[in-house]
């Protein structure tokens, strides 16, 4: 597997990996293990096109990634022979502004992390250091989810609060979903025929996580998620903003602990609260389109707060070159591309319907009637972002 790059995004019970060589932005084996810790636990395998699984009954992360070197060494693909390994680190602090080659002080620095992402940067990090004893001598990248958004200015990354949480416990607003936003602004850059340099946008990641930033110059100037990733737009299953009054106020009627109240927004709330009925949102328009009133209103709050976000967003600029939508719904909402648009006339966007319902494919990318700005549909590629990063730093 000779100049071959293995990318692996390690989540608290899965651990989703993919490997790519120099030669193509399209991963040549992908796969999931998930449930791990638990009775069911299996991974999944797909090499060329070529699907299998095994179950791996208990196993943790370790046990995870050694059926995965297993599997890699069953198809001739050693471990030891890869040019390098991509982790995906959720959280970078303040101190990572770029991709690292991981060493010992790397890791200090991700575990300095662990407080600001006590969930995340746990189980990324232990895909690092699993990994590093299986290979010490395989090349290791962290590429961070916060690092595209260090450029904030302090005005746009500062809380309201007294500036001490700020200066002794680094309470601040981060971003993340950075490693997508750069891919599809760079993506951008490539259809306008503009340097990244000198490009402004606005981009929208849309998947379970939503997030939007405005870019300007190729730099985040400005982002909808916060210290954590549940400040800022509806999602899945997050609330996004909310009045910080209500924290008190749901635990004081539901009895709740603060625990239990975080909990609720961050898996209870957004689409799924909402609707009483799913997260997702293809299966929302669904219900929606069949006449259910409230996966519609839930599609409908969804979309009104994510204008109102692109609206924000737009006065940290002084120019717009385009909107880009991406992940699952950016990419194939129609509905929710129609809705969000037909809000932002005032910038200049106008869209043009049988672009938007084939989701662009046949226009470029670009569903934007003529006389508007470009509207891009970019499927995003955060995998082959890391790997490019890996070879870039090796
Ligand atoms: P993740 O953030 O987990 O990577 P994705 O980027 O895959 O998630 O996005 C998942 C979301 O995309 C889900 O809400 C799903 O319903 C939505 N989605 C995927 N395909 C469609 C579609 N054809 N129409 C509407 N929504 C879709």
């Amino acid at each position: 597997m000779k100049q071959a790059v293995l990318v692996i995004n390690s989540g608290s019970s899965t651990i989703k990996f993919s490997a790519f060589t120099q030669q193509s932005d399209q991963a040549f084996l992908s796969g999931l293990a998930e449930r791990l810790g638990a009775q069911d636990a299996v991974i999944r395998f797909s090499l060329q096109g070529i699907k299998s699984e095994q179950a791996i009954p208990l196993a943790d992360h370790e046990g995870a990634l050694q059926a995965l070197i297993a599997f890699l060494n069953q198809h001739d693909l050693p471990l030891d022979s890869l040019s390098a390994i991509g982790h995906r680190v959720v959280h970078g602090g303040e101190q990572f502004t770029g991709s690292q080659l991981i060493d010992d002080a790397v890791i200090a620095g991700i575990s300095a992390c662990v407080p600001l992402a006590p969930l995340h940067n746990p189980a990324n990090l232990l895909g690092i250091t699993t990994l590093r004893a299986l290979v010490p001598d395989v090349p290791q990248v962290a590429v961070f989810d916060t690092a595209f958004h260090q450029t904030l200015p302090p005005k746009a990354y500062l809380y309201g609060l007294p500036f001490s949480l700020y200066r002794d416990f680094a309470v601040r607003r981060y971003g993340f979903h950075g490693t997508s936003h750069l891919y599809v602004v760079q993506q951008a850059a490539l259809c306008l025929n503009k340097p990244v340099s000198e490009l402004s946008v606005i981009s929208a990641h849309l998947g379970n996580g939503c997030s939007a930033v405005a870019v300007k110059n190729g730099e985040s100037v400005d982002t909808t998620m916060g210290m954590t990733p549940l400040e800022g737009l509806v999602m899945g299953t997050r609330s996004g903003d909310i009045d910080p009054g209500l924290h008190q106020f749901i635990g004081d009627k539901l009895g709740l602990s603060l625990d239990a109240v975080t909990n609720l927004l961050n898996k209870q709330s957004g689409l799924l609260g909402l609707s009483e009925m799913s997260n997702d949102m293809r299966t929302l328009a669904n219900e929606a389109d069949a006449g259910n009133a409230q996966a519609a209103l839930a599609i409908e709050v969804f979309c009104f707060r994510l204008a109102r976000a692109i609206g924000g967003l737009a006065m940290s600029l002084t120019s717009i070159d385009a909107l880009i939508f991406t992940g699952g719904i950016g990419e194939n909402a129609r509905n929710v591309r129609e809705k969000v648009v037909a809000q932002l006339g005032l910038l200049g966007f106008q869209l043009l319907p049988d672009a938007n319902e084939n989701n662009g494919v046949l226009h470029d990318g670009n569903i934007a009637a003529s006389g508007s700005k470009p509207i891009l549909v970019i499927p995003t590629n955060e995998e082959w972002m890391i790997a490019s990063d890996c070879l870039g730093l090796i």
